[in-house]
């Protein structure tokens, strides 16, 4: 079989030397073109599947590429603001697209563990998240803390907070507070704190080598160019 054509959006970053450190060392995959601050990719090239981490101005025109080639895309990209969230829901009525704030399993496997233990604790126990990135992260919170608190209720309950601060900051009933950390080469931490009274419980995750979330997308490129238009995530990779 022909090596997948992958072209890759945000190659010069963390995230895309990652992905073409992984493809060097596979038969099965081939980078025909790079997208990033400096290039775009060129109209002509054939290609089987888009991988995009990068920026979201960069993520809209590789998604428009996509849609315009009629392309699968993995996007890994977070940040993004509701009207390219919107864009994205448009674009998988008519292409495949595998959406994802963490490609690693740990965390689709944390955001199972939480809802279940947010479940049996019950309303008693007061639920924070705090996470943990390197200095250079953009956007904040980060898009697993979101999905985090996704996970644990939707449609504006719990009420959603970032950090605290002020003379009245103490914490309300049925709130969330996300709190973002920033320093030196954190990958990525994430910890989800159920407060009770007398007892704590943390469920953490914690990623140590950036090539997990390489792999995870690659996996799931892979996966995707045999699925229909749609909306997927990595549950749907690791079936
Ligand atoms: P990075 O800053 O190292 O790289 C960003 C890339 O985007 C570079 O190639 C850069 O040239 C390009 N870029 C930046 N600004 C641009 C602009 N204005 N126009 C065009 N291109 C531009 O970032 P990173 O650490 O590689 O992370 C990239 C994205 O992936 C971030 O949104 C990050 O949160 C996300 N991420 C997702 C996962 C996941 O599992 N889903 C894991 C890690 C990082």
């Amino acid at each position: 079989m022909p090596p997948l054509r992958i072209l890759l959006s945000g190659a010069s970053g963390r995230m895309g030397r990652q992905i073409e450190a992984l493809v060097e060392q596979a038969a099965d995959l081939d980078i025909v073109g790079r997208a990033d601050r400096n290039r775009s990719f060129e109209a002509s090239v054939q290609a089987d599947v888009v991988i995009d981490f990068s920026q979201p101005g960069l993520c809209q025109q590789s998604l428009q590429f996509a849609l315009a080639h009629q392309l699968p895309i993995v996007i890994g990209t977070t940040g993004l603001d509701d009207a390219l969230e919107s864009q994205i829901a448009m674009a998988a009525e008519q292409i495949a697209i595998c959406r994802a704030a963490n490609f690693s399993i740990g965390v689709e496997v944390l955001r199972g563990l939480i809802q279940q233990a947010a479940e049996r604790l019950g309303p008693d126990f007061d639920i924070e998240i705090s996470e943990t990135h390197h200095r250079e992260k953009r956007d904040a919170p980060s898009g697993t803390a979101l999905l985090l608190a996704d996970a644990l209720g939707q449609d504006g309950y719990p009420e959603r907070i970032h950090g605290r601060s002020g003379q009245e900051a103490r914490r309300l009933p049925g709130e969330i507070a996300i709190h973002a950390v920033r320093g030196g080469d954190v990958i990525g931490d994430h910890s989800v704190h159920f407060l009770g009274l007398g007892e704590r419980i943390e469920i953490a995750h914690r990623a140590t080598d950036r090539s997990l979330f390489a792999r995870g997308a690659l996996r799931a490129a892979v996966w995707l160019v045999e699925q229909r238009s749609g909306l997927y995530g990595v549950a749907d990779v690791i079936g």
